[in-house]
């Protein structure tokens, strides 16, 4: 993934036209899980509205405690991939955290005639699972989104990249998501996105930041605008190739995460700061 400057390998790629690079922005505004489709529909209806292309959807999600939800799985991939080319989504972020994931995904695609495309995302607790990693790196119809390790050094999840690059797929997005601390953030992580230049240096690889999962709550400062915003407005304004997060129509409902979702009512005012802050580069 170009961490020595005189390697020449490549530097972004398109997939399902749309353009991932260190020179552009894409926005994967959706629902951390995928719990209805209701919900769904009306995530990628508002989404297509707003001229947005692209979006997140957990169907296999890696939860902490056993008892939780753990998404709905392949069950729910026909119609959330049917709903996607309803509302032209042309890509879907979905974590993924068995390789035989993959072949269930292509399955469906390949069934419904490829409604739509799929990032593959590796999660926080995946980033140095070496088996995924390789796996995921095998096959090149897919791209990724890989997720910094919480509790890593920033060498160390570069590293997980380089096993997905040196297995064959260098099509990767890199997602600062925040560190855990114990230094007493008020944020569920600590927020990193002073990273995002640095990772655009070290490599070539676009950067993606997750104000979501690094903030962890709706909470909003004294202004009444939302931390996740103020959150993705540093990491945007940093240099962010890509953002990542949650929204939800009732999230209050929501099965994973609804106390970071940002309400469908705050979409547009979400995207017109996105798309300020991304005019200041
Ligand atoms: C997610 O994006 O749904 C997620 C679980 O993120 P992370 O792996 O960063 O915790």
């Amino acid at each position: 993934l170009g961490r020595h400057r005189d390697d020449q390998r490549q530097s972004g790629f398109t997939y399902n036209g749309v353009e991932f690079s260190q020179n552009n922005l894409n926005l994967f505004a959706g629902l951390c899980a995928v719990d209805n489709q209701e919900h769904v529909d009306i995530m990628m209806r508002e989404l297509a509205a707003h001229g947005q292309h692209c979006t997140r959807m957990g169907a296999y999600k890696p939860r902490t405690n056993p008892y939780s939800f753990q998404g709905h799985g392949k069950s729910c991939l026909p119609w959330v991939f049917e709903t996607a080319g309803k509302h032209d989504i042309r890509v879907i972020a979905m974590e993924i955290t068995h390789e035989s994931h993959i072949e269930e995904i292509d399955e469906c695609l390949e069934k419904l005639g490829r409604p739509t495309g799929v990032m593959l995302q590796v999660g926080t607790r995946n980033t140095q699972n070496f088996e995924l990693l390789k796996a995921i790196g095998r096959q090149k119809t897919y791209p990724v989104l890989l997720k910094r390790g919480f509790g890593i050094t920033l060498n160390e999840s570069l590293n997980a990249a380089e096993y997905l690059a040196s297995e064959g797929n260098a099509n990767v997005v890199f997602c600062l998501r925040g560190m855990k601390t114990d230094a007493g953030s008020p944020h569920r992580n600590m927020v990193d996105f002073a990273h995002v230049p640095t990772v655009k240096r070290l490599t070539r690889m676009p950067v993606c930041i997750d104000p979501s999962h690094s903030v962890g709550s709706r909470d909003a400062a004294p202004d009444g605008i939302p931390d996740v915003m103020h959150a993705t407005a540093q990491g945007v304004v940093a240099g962010a190739n890509m953002v990542l997060v949650d929204f939800h129509p009732r999230p209050e409902k929501a099965l994973v995460d609804g106390p970071q979702a940002l309400l469908m009512e705050e979409l547009p005012a979400y995207l017109e700061d996105v798309n300020q802050c991304h005019q200041l580069w």
